[in-house]
């Protein structure tokens, strides 16, 4: 399945195959996950490989939404998304806006201003600099990690997209 979902976003190669491919959250949601979790779901509190997807139980005042997971280990048992953990999860911004911020950035070879993301996107200029300072960090926390032998499955992605436009 996440292969499949990779395969789909090289394929992205027109605006138009971009809104088709980002079309609804749910979708993006996949598609995400598919990146972040190659490898299977992974707890970002404790690393643990098991988990449940809990959406549409009962939490207590709410119902469990959809991408909401919950740690499988009896000393863990953390719940979290598909961008728990990640620069991703301080903004409220939909996810589509985040694929399509990523999508833009590797197809641009010296990187968008965020004036023109802002343009791009339809979001505020103080919003879309936080969305490329939040990639950028993602790009920061790869070079880290590969300078200490590691690489995240997600970040990996994101150099295998730019070696291969
Ligand atoms: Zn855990």
């Amino acid at each position: 399945m996440s292969e499949m979902m990779l395969a789909t976003l090289s394929n992205i190669r027109t605006v138009e195959d971009m809104v088709a491919a980002f079309r609804d959250e749910e979708h993006c949601r996949h598609l995400l996950e598919g990146m972040v979790w190659r490898d299977g779901r992974v707890c970002p509190a404790c690393g643990y490989k098991r988990s449940i997807a809990i959406a549409g139980r009962d939490m207590g005042k709410r119902r469990a939404r959809a991408g909401l997971y919950q740690c499988s280990s009896g000393d863990c048992r953390f719940q979290f998304t598909v961008t728990t953990h990640t620069p991703m999860h301080a903004t409220k911004l939909p996810l589509r806006v985040w694929l399509k911020a990523m999508w833009l950035l590797l197809q641009s070879d010296k990187g968008l201003s965020s004036v023109r993301l802002a343009e791009v996107l339809g979001v505020s200029q103080p919003t879309a600099w936080r969305i490329g300072h939040a990639l950028r960090l993602m790009v920061v926390a790869r070079a880290y990690a590969r300078r200490h032998g590691r690489s995240g499955p997600f970040l990996s992605w994101l150099k295998a997209q730019k070696a291969c436009p």
